[in-house]
């Protein structure tokens, strides 16, 4: 990305900040804390730069390090009622 500041989809302005990420790696799903990311103040869209990119990857497949702490997902498959 060129130009950090503006959005590529929606041209909206792009500001620094943290997320939490969710991946999926082995049927199960990692979520890394505090990913420096750039934001886009307008549509919510994230992007990051390659290296976090790849530092997420490597998080992602360190299944040998135990989580710093564990929360429970609900799975819910997509039901239409019927009626
Ligand atoms: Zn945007």
């Amino acid at each position: 990305m060129a130009d950090k500041s503006k959005c590529p989809s929606c041209g909206g302005e792009v500001t620094p900040g943290k997320v939490d990420v969710e991946r999926r790696w082995q049927g199960r799903l990692v979520i890394i804390e505090g990913v420096p990311a750039h934001i886009c103040r307008q549509c919510g869209e994230t992007y990051f730069d390659g290296e976090v990119v790849m530092e997420m990857e490597r998080l992602k497949k360190a299944v040998s390090v135990p989580g710093e702490r564990y929360i429970q997902v609900p799975v819910r498959p997509f039901k239409v009622a019927s009626q």
